[in-house]
């Protein structure tokens, strides 16, 4: 249909820990909630049980993990003002969640969360922030991080400047512990709700200096065979998202990417020669793995795009007969009975959603249901 297109669908599973007791009900992956709060269709219905327990354990400790804490630590009052859906701060209003735990397996050093993000978790209203102050104490590997990623440094200073002398948290006052140096290790039952998660057991960990052609390239975090435990009722596992294949394209499975050189589509990575899939690119998470800014992705697709612009220059995507492209496309999509929702119609669930929020003084009100959704698209 086209001289030339370009796979941008994203990341939108996610990544597995692979330990006993996952199956619990309790446990959700980030992404999934981040939907649910979102408005996403897809898990409008994944109702987390917010009201049987006080405490949650994040696994990771990127932005994502972020997102997900302040979600559940910040006054309602002030979620009510954002585009929240709205079954979700109904949820949260309900919530008894007071603690929530921030695991990382490694060290304040090498948080993946960056600076801006975590400066507004910090600054959470009513909120009674524990870092333990030995987990500040950094090695000359740690230095050497921090002196080639002023990210990590920036992140480091603000968790230090965190620390507070150590006091029971006020009355009324939310808990957010940031716990360093220890892995997942298995989720564990409840005693009294069968099937439900009851706690999580971590691994002590400490970090394995990875260096080459004597630069650090890497710490790793190894167990001690040390354990911990903490009790609580609900856990999230953030700890990154997973593109998927689609049947019939090109598709890394240990990398979970399609095999790309700078944009271009590779048919077959395993092949020693390169050999590109022609006409066919890659941009964003689906390119490089699930990390990235808007800004990095941003970058990402202009290097697509350059590569696309070079091979018009070089006429690697001129073809004999002209392609029938979006008008070959939507017949195509009819003659399977295929619904198609257009940006016009895209723009009136837009004009909605703002419309229904303004009632409320909201930005937006969610419209999350597919009928709901593909309804005032048609009207
Ligand atoms: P991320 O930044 O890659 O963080 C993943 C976290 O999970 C890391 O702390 C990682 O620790 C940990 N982890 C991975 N595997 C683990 C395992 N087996 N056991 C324990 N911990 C494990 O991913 P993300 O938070 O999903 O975010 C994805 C991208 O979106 C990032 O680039 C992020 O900055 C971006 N994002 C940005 C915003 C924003 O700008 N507001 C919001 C959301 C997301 P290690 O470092 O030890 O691997």
């Amino acid at each position: 249909m086209y001289n030339a297109v370009v796979l941008a669908y994203g990341a939108e599973s996610d990544r597995c820990l692979g330990i006993p007791g996952e199956e619990l009900a309790g446990i959700y992956a980030a992404r999934e909630f981040v939907w649910w709060y979102n408005g996403h269709p897809d898990c409008r219905n994944l109702d987390p049980d917010l009201k049987s327990t006080d405490t949650a354990v994040i696994f990771g400790q990127g932005n994502v993990a972020l997102d997900v804490a302040r979600i559940l630590l910040r006054p309602t009052a002030e979620l009510a003002r954002t585009d929240i859906a709205s079954h979700a701060l109904a949820a949260l209003e309900e919530s008894s969640i007071r603690k929530v735990y921030l695991v990382g397996r490694r060290g304040p050093v090498q948080a993946a969360c960056t600076a801006k993000e975590l400066r507004e978790v910090l600054g959470i209203k009513d909120l009674h922030i524990h870092i333990q102050p030995a987990d500040l104490v950094t090695t000359p590997a740690d230095e050497i991080e921090m002196k080639n990623n002023r990210i990590r440094k920036r992140v480091y200073e603000l968790l230090s400047k965190a620390v507070t002398p150590a006091h029971a948290p006020y009355p009324g006052e939310r808990e957010l512990h940031f716990v360093f140096f220890h892995k997942p290790d298995k989720f564990l039952e409840s005693n009294d709700r069968s099937g439900h998660l009851g706690g999580v057991q971590l691994e002590k960990t400490i970090l394995k200096a990875f260096v080459g052609d004597d630069e650090l390239v890497k710490q790793v975090a190894v167990g001690t065979g040390v354990y911990a435990e903490i009790s609580c009722g609900l856990s999230l596992k953030s700890i990154g998202y997973k593109s998927i294949a689609i049947d019939g394209l090109p598709f890394d499975s240990d990398k979970g990417i399609v095999p790309n050189v700078g944009g271009r589509v590779l048919a077959d990575a395993s092949k020693d020669h390169m050999q590109y899939d022609t006409g066919l690119y890659v941009c964003g998470w689906l390119k490089r793995g699930p990390t990235g800014i808007i800004g990095t992705n941003l970058y990402c697709a202009e290097e697509t795009l350059a590569c696309i612009s070079d091979d018009v220059d070089k006429g690697i995507l001129t073809s004999n007969s002209p392609k029938p492209g979006r008008d070959g496309l939507l017949q195509l999509l009819d003659s399977r009975n295929t619904r198609v929702v257009t940006f016009d119609a895209w723009e009136k669930i837009d004009t909605e959603e703002k419309r229904r929020g303004n009632l409320k003084n909201r930005p937006r009100e969610k419209l999350t249901t597919w009928e709901e959704l593909l309804k005032v698209a048609s009207e």
